[in-house]
């Protein structure tokens, strides 16, 4: 599954550098596919839409750090554990419930962020 930042965020913004695929948004800006990415040209989203790469997209949290889903691979090819929930200060980077995927699912969402 997907990590989330729940309510319980201070806003210190320590797990936005740690994130190897740019999932980490300050709220309230704007993300884009091809933020910290190798996609440049289209990509798909997992609701099936295409969108250009440098598309910008709304913040998911106007008040809060957040964690795009697309973008988010729990850090499967890249770490042993989730980075940010590592770096958290106050423990809020959790799994999403909603959010549950296979490891082959998160590995191939980062072969197709970083190809
Ligand atoms: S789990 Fe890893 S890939 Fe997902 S948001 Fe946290 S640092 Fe980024
Ligand atoms: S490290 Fe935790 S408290 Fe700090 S910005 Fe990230 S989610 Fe929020």
């Amino acid at each position: 599954m997907a990590i989330i930042i729940t309510e319980d965020c201070i806003n210190c913004g320590a797990c936005e550098p740690e994130c190897p695929n740019n999932a980490i948004y300050e709220g309230g800006v704007e993300w884009a596919i091809s933020d910290g990415t190798a996609v440049s040209d289209e990509y798909t989203l997992e609701d099936g839409s295409v969108v250009p790469a440098k598309a910008k997209h709304k913040p998911v949290s106007d008040e809060l750090y957040y964690i795009v889903p697309d973008k988010c691979t729990e850090c499967v090819g890249f770490h042993e554990e989730p980075q940010c929930a590592a770096v958290c200060p106050v423990d809020c980077c959790v799994p999403d419930p909603d959010r549950r995927e296979s490891q082959e699912a998160l590995l191939a969402r980062k072969d197709r962020l970083h190809l």
